[in-house]
């Protein structure tokens, strides 16, 4: 069936402004690390993101390694584009990355320009693509001097393979010295990529400051700790699930008897606000204003929709705030 893409796309979603830059991302964005890859199934993956762009996600994240087999999320991805987002590639904000392991030898990883710009050729070859929104330094290499690896995504952006330049999971310091770095080549800072959610709160010590100060937007993944700030593991772990599949990023023996209390309690907190509790999560990561998105995995449509549904309800008392401290404090 020919796909075209819902008249009331732009309807719903809220769109925020990327640090001081001119763009805008959606406050909810669709990544592809998990459930894309060539051992899932197409249509699934398929529907999950023409269903995503109908309503109002515009953003959808990759790296080379994304899969597994790795490169094979860009491959599932372009498909998806040549079949049926081919006529929106303008309305579209297409990110990879480079610098987690990608192919054997002293090039396959990290961040020497040889490694980034070769990766990002792969990259835009797996998606059939000419160029890429954003191009992400996926990780600081405490190896390689960091003007090689700024100079390569200036590079990125200047030979028109990238639009904008990002870096993925860099502390306070080495932000503020790569926005330093990328201003004086004259190619901005856009966007960073943290990990962030109410478990995992590190950004509030320091990088949120250096982001405010140098202009750079965030985009947070995990916001949901891969489920674990979801209705998913209420009551134990279910086979459809990330903890109880093959991914080595989440094992079962992260969901604990302690994890599932404080869901629990965190879900009662969620159900008085009339949300779930991935919205609950997604409302408290966006809360603010200081993120310009929250970027979600999912396995199935239902799980999009319903996150998206969190931006009805944004803000939070003092007292939310602080019953959802003690909730994880305990
Ligand atoms: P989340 O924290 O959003 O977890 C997503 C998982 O949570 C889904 O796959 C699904 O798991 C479950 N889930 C989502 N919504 C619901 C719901 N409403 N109800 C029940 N369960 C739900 O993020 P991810 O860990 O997937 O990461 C998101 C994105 O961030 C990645 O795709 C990637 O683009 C990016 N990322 C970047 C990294 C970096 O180094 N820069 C590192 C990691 C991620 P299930 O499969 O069990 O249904």
């Amino acid at each position: 069936m020919v796909y075209v893409a819902s008249e009331k796309r732009y309807e719903e979603m809220k769109y925020n402004r990327s640090g001081r830059s001119g763009l805008k991302l959606p406050a909810i964005s669709l990544g592809l690390w998990h459930n894309f890859g060539g051992i899932n199934v197409y249509e699934n993956s398929r529907e999950m993101i023409t269903r995503s762009f109908d309503i109002g996600i515009t953003h959808f994240d990759l790296a080379n390694n994304y899969g597994p087999p790795a490169g094979s999320a860009e491959e599932t991805f372009g498909q998806v584009l040549k079949q049926d987002l081919a006529a929106y590639r303008d309305e579209m904000i297409i990110s990879t990355k480079a610098g987690y392991y990608m192919w054997p030898g002293p090039y396959g990883e990290w961040g020497s320009r040889k490694n980034l710009l070769s990766s990002l050729d792969q990259s835009l070859k797996r998606m059939k693509l000419d160029y890429v929104d954003i191009f992400y330094s996926h990780r600081f290499d405490p190896e390689t001097p960091l003007e090689e690896t700024m100079m390569a995504l200036d590079y990125a952006v200047r030979s028109g393979k990238a639009l904008y330049a990002g870096i993925s999971s860099y502390s306070a310091e080495q932000t503020r010295e790569a926005a330093s770095i990328l201003k004086q080549l004259g190619t901005p800072l856009t966007i960073h990529q943290p990990n962030y959610s109410m478990v995992n709160r590190w950004i509030e010590d320091g990088l949120q400051d250096v982001l405010e100060e140098t202009g750079t937007g965030s985009i947070a993944f995990c916001p949901l700790a891969q489920g674990l700030l979801t209705s998913k593991y209420l009551n134990g772990v279910p086979e459809d699930s990330r903890a109880a599949g093959s991914s080595v990023f989440l094992s079962e023996d992260s969901i604990t008897p302690e994890s599932i209390r404080k869901a629990q309690a965190l879900n009662e907190v969620a159900s008085e606000r009339g949300q779930s509790l991935a919205q609950l999560a997604l409302a408290w990561a966006l809360r603010g204003g200081k993120l310009t998105s929250a970027l979600i995995g999912a396995s199935r449509v239902s799980q999009i929709e319903e996150n998206v549904a969190a931006l009805n309800n944004l803000d939070f008392t003092q007292a939310e705030l602080d019953r959802i401290d003690s909730i994880l404090q305990a």
